[in-house]
C-alpha cells in the first residue's frame, strides 16, 4: 500500500479532525451492528441532524424505507457471505432527513479495522442540486419540444448537409410529409426543382455567421402544389461553437399573399373609381378645354376654306391658307394630347410601377389638375427639385393623388383673395418629399384628425374618399401622407421612400 501521509502527519487526531470537517461530502463510519460512530460536519448540514443525537444510534435512522427496514439484512448478509453489494463498489441511495423528507445520494461505502474492531465508512456526496439542475433541464426542453409542436409555423431542423433531423407538427401540415417521411431525408424533398440553388446560398450565409430572416420564397407541397414561405433560418452550433446545422421557421404566407393580391385589386378598384368620379366632376372643365381648340381648328379651316374660293388663287392667299391649316393641325394635336391623358388617366388598369422621371409625373399632374382653372386668378408656383430623377412608381396612380390634391386645393381656394397654389419636390434622405400647398382657409377644426377617413367631406357635393384614395395609393408605395395647416391654407406632403428612388448617383 502506497505511503499516503508524509512524515510528522502520521498520528495527528488535528488532522483526522481538520479532514472530516473539510470535506464537503458526509462523511460516516458505522460499527459491525450498524451503530454510528462517526458523523463529520457535512453530514449535520446534509441530514439535519446533530452530531449528538446520532452518534450510538443505528444509521438507518438516516435512510428511508424501504433501505430503514432493509439494511440490517443487508448487514448480516454480508457478514455472511461477504458478498459485496455496495462495499467498494458505491451506487445512488437516498437519503432522510430529520424533517423526514429524503433527497438523493451517492453513496460509496468502504471497509477498514482498527485493531480486531471492522468498520465501514460512508461517504454521501449529495445529488440534490445535479438532480434538479437535470429535472429543470429534462423540463426546459419538454416545454421547448411542446413549443415547437404546437407552432404555426414549421419548425425544422438540419444538418449542413440538409439532411433533415426534426421535423414538428405545422411541417407536417404546411408540407404534407409526416416527421417519419421526412426525418433522414435531404431538405430538398420540399425545394421546387428551380430553388434548389437557394440551399447552397443559404449554408453560405450560415457559414459566413449569418442568419436568413423573412426571406419569402416558395417550396412543394408532397402533393406537389407550392406553397409560398417566409422563411427564417438560423445556424445551430455545437457545445464548442462548430455550425452543425440550421433550424428553420416557415410560415405558410400563401394565403396572406392571396389576400394582398387581393387587396391590391380592391385597392385598384377604388383608385379606378376615384378616376372615374373625379373625371365626372371635370366633365364641364374638360369640355370647355377641347371646346377651345376645336373651335379654333374649326376657324382656321373655315378661314382657309375662304381663303381658297374664287378663280385664281394668288400666291399671298395660298402662304395665309398653309398657315391656318398649321395653326388647325396645331390646335388638333392640342386637343388630341387632352383626350390622350385624360384616357390614359381613367383607363381602368392593374398598378404597374415603372421607372418614371418624377418631376415630369409631377408637370402632367399639375396641367391635369389646373385644367378648367386655368383661367382662374391661381398663382401657381412649381419647384421642382432637379436632383430626383428616375423613381419606381404607378404613374396614373400617383397623378391621381397629385390631382386629388391640386382639385381639393383649387377647390378651397375659391373664396381666397390671393390664391397661390404652390407644389415642390425635394429629394432627401429617406426618400423623396412632395408637398402641395394653398393659401385657402387651411383644414377645418372638427374633420381635421379625420381626413384620411373614408366618407369625411364637409363639402356639400363632396363623397370624401378623394384622400382615403390617396392615403392607400401612397402606402401600397410604402410612403407615407400628412395633412397640417399652413396658416394660411393648407399643407399636404408626401414621402416616398428611399428604395423607389433612382438618384444620379446609381
Ligand atoms: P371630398 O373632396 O369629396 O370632400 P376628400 O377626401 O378629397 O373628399 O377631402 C375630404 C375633406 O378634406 C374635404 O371635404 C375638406 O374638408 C378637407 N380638405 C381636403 N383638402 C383640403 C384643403 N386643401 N384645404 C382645406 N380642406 C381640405
Amino acid at each position: 500500500m502506497p505511503n499516503l501521509v508524509a512524515p510528522g502527519f502520521e498520528k495527528h487526531d488535528e488532522l483526522f479532525a481538520a479532514l472530516l470537517a473539510t470535506a464537503v461530502d458526509g462523511i460516516i463510519v458505522i460499527d459491525l451492528k450498524g451503530d454510528i460512530q462517526i458523523y463529520n460536519q457535512a453530514c449535520e448540514r446534509l441530514f439535519g441532524y446533530p452530531s449528538d443525537e446520532v452518534v450510538g444510534q443505528n444509521v438507518k435512522l438516516l435512510m428511508p424505507a424501504p433501505y430503514h427496514q432493509e439494511h440490517d439484512g443487508y448487514l448480516s448478509h454480508y457478514h455472511k457471505t461477504h458478498e459485496r453489494r455496495v462495499i467498494g463498489i458505491g451506487r445512488e441511495a437516498v437519503g432522510r432527513r430529520k424533517d423526514g423528507s429524503t433527497f438523493p445520494i451517492y453513496l460509496s461505502v468502504g471497509e477498514g479495522k482498527l485493531g480486531d474492531q471492522g468498520f465501514f465508512v460512508g461517504i454521501i456526496h449529495d445529488l440534490s442540486a445535479i438532480r434538479q439542475e437535470a429535472a429543470q433541464r429534462e423540463g426546459a426542453n419538454r416545454l421547448l419540444a411542446q413549443i415547437v409542436q404546437s407552432s404555426d409555423d414549421a419548425i425544422v431542423s438540419k444538418t449542413l448537409d440538409g439532411v433533415i433531423t426534426s421535423w414538428n407538427a405545422s411541417a407536417e401540415r404546411i408540407f404534407g410529409y409526416s416527421a417519419a417521411e421526412a426525418i433522414g431525408k435531404h431538405i430538398s424533398l420540399v425545394f421546387p426543382p428551380d430553388r434548389l440553388v437557394e440551399e447552397d446560398e443559404i449554408v453560405a450565409r450560415l457559414k459566413s455567421g449569418q442568419s436568413i430572416r423573412r426571406y419569402e420564397t416558395v417550396r412543394l407541397h408532397k402533393d406537389g402544389r407550392e406553397v409560398l414561405v417566409s422563411l427564417s433560418v438560423a445556424p445551430i452550433h455545437d457545445g464548442s461553437g462548430t455550425l452543425i446545422g440550421a433550424s428553420k421557421v416557415a410560415r405558410d404566407i400563401t394565403e396572406q399573399k392571396r389576400a394582398e393580391a387581393k387587396t391590391l385589386a380592391l385597392q385598384d378598384e377604388l383608385a379606378h373609381f376615384g378616376r372615374l368620379s373625379a373625371m365626372g366632376q371635370m366633365s364641364t372643365a374638360i369640355a370647355h378645354e377641347l371646346n377651345q381648340p376645336l373651335t379654333a381648328v374649326a376657324n382656321y379651316v373655315n378661314a382657309a376654306q375662304r381663303l381658297l374660293e374664287g378663280d385664281s388663287p394668288a400666291a399671298p392667299k395660298l402662304q395665309s391658307a398653309r398657315e391656318a391649316m398649321d395653326k388647325a393641325a396645331g390646335q388638333t394635336m392640342r386637343a388630341g394630347t387632352i383626350i390622350r391623358t385624360l384616357r390614359d388617366f381613367v383607363e381602368k388598369r392593374d398598378s404597374e410601377r415603372s421607372l418614371q422621371n418624377f418631376n415630369d409625373v409631377i408637370r402632367e399632374a399639375v396641367t391635369l389638375g389646373m385644367l378648367g382653372h386655368k383661367h382662374s386668378d391661381v398663382k401657381l408656383s412649381l419647384t421642382l427639385d432637379p436632383a430626383i430623377t428616375a423613381v419606381a412608381i404607378d404613374k396614373v396612380q400617383i397623378q391621381q393623388v397629385l390631382l386629388n390634391l391640386i382639385r381639393n386645393a383649387m377647390e378651397a381656394m375659391v373664396k381666397t383673395e390671393h390664391p397661390k397654389l404652390v407644389i415642390s419636390s425635394a429629394a432627401e434622405a429617406a426618400g423623396v418629399r412632395i408637398t402641395v400647398r394653398d393659401t385657402g382657409p387651411g383644414l377645418s377644426p372638427e374633420i381635421a384628425s379625420r381626413l384620411f377617413e373614408p366618407f369625411v367631406t364637409t363639402k356639400e357635393d363632396g363623397m370624401g374618399i378623394g384622400l382615403k384614395i390617396c392615403e392607400s395609393i401612397v402606402e401600397a408605395h410604402g410612403g407615407t401622407i400628412e395633412a397640417i395647416n399652413g396658416d394660411p391654407g393648407a399643407i399636404f406632403v408626401i414621402h416616398l421612400p428611399l428604395d423607389l428612388m433612382q438618384t444620379e448617383k446609381h
